[in-house]
């Protein structure tokens, strides 16, 4: 590659009151540096936009660090190394990292991970990456589902969604899923093959809706939305639940919301457990053994909303807020091509 690089990045403009919108990024060029001894530089291929994200955008202390005002904004990506200073790196090599919102990047190799399956390289960024492990750690470690019972997952049609709810029928259980589209009802339905779905933009009384097609009530609510669903979902469950508490993208934006009913998580014995995936790392080969397994069987089957163009990854951040999405939504640069058969 050239002497002179040039990274193209999103770095955050201003912190967003309710809704994110495209003016809160700013697209800024910047000159890499040849990488140092221990250094690769990496073209990325495809970038992950998740929900997560939006906390990051406010400044305050949580898990991991805000973004900084006028700082370049990370998180996961894909991509191919284009130069190496290390010995572990091949130019060419396909690597996982997590120095996204960038075509290109100057990393420690030791961040990165190769990919060398042949899986698609996106894969890593859903399925067999952090929403995977989402999945797969908060349903089986937290939610502990026995064949027979009733799990509802919410955003069921989503990321870690659409993992949980195959899953959840995998170890034997009857599966309810909560979506906001027809279209996404029907991939639920018609390829994930989940027992029964509420597209929850078409109900008026949520609570009634879950009580109806759970009607043994429900013993596992895995939570993606928070609100008015986890409400439901503690109208709906049986005693000593348990409820994984994932995320709560119905209140990232500032919406005031429930739950109303917490009190009968005590009459229920409930356990409402949050996690972050990052404590569940050391399930990661467990996890690639039996998702990847899962996967090649057809028992978990995984789709994907592309947006192209590296300029439009605001626009894809954004759009994860009403739904635009199917499965993993990811951003393709315009050198990716899908390798998936
Ligand atoms: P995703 O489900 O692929 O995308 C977000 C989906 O949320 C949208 O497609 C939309 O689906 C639904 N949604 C958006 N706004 C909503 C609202 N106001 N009310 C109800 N539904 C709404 O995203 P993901 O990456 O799989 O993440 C799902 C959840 O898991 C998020 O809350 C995320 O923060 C969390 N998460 C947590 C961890 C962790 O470590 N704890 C790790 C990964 C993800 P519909 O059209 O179906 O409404």
């Amino acid at each position: 590659m050239s002497v002179t690089a040039i990274s193209r990045q999103f770095h955050l403009a201003s912190r967003p009151g309710g809704a994110p919108a495209l003016e809160n990024f700013k697209l800024v060029e910047r000159e890499l540096d040849a990488p140092s001894e221990g250094q690769i530089i990496v073209r990325n291929l495809w970038l992950s936009v998740d929900p997560y994200m939006r906390g990051r955008m406010v400044d305050r202390s949580s898990y991991i660090p805000p973004f900084g005002i006028d700082e370049p904004m990370d998180g996961a990506a894909v991509g191919i190394v284009e130069a190496s200073k290390d010995e572990k790196f091949a130019v060419g090599d396909t690597v996982s990292h997590f120095a996204g919102w960038r075509d290109l990047a100057l990393i420690e190799a030791r961040s990165a991970t190769r990919i060398d399956s042949a899986a698609p390289p996106q894969s890593y960024l859903g399925p067999l990456g952090i929403p995977g492990l989402a999945a797969y750690a908060g349903l089986l470690s937290i939610g502990e589902p026995k064949a027979g019972e009733t799990v509802f997952v919410s955003a069921a049609a989503g990321a870690v969604g659409a993992v949980v709810a195959q899953i959840a029928r995998i170890k034997g259980c009857r599966v309810i899923g909560s979506t906001g589209s027809e279209d996404k009802a029907r991939w639920l339905t018609d390829e994930a093959g989940i027992d029964a779905v509420i597209n929850y933009r078409q109900v008026n009384d949520l609570s009634a809706a879950l009580a109806k097609a759970a009607p043994q009530g429900v013993d596992v609510y895995f939570d993606n939305v928070g609100g008015d669903h986890l409400e439901a979902a503690i109208n709906a469950a049986n005693d000593f639940a348990r409820f994984p508490l994932c995320g709560m993208i119905a209140q990232y934006n500032g919406e005031p919301s429930g739950p109303r009913n917490i009190y009968r998580a005590i009459e229920k014995r409930i356990k409402l457990q949050g996690f972050i995936v990052t404590d569940h790392l050391g399930l990661w080969s467990d996890f690639q053994r039996d998702v990847g397994q899962w996967i090649s069987e057809g028992k978990v089957k995984w789709t994907e909303t592309v947006v192209d163009g590296f300029e439009n990854a605001p626009q894809a951040f954004v759009d994860l807020f009403s739904g635009k999405n199917t499965g993993k939504m990811l951003v393709r640069l315009a050198d990716a091509e899908d390798s998936r058969a």
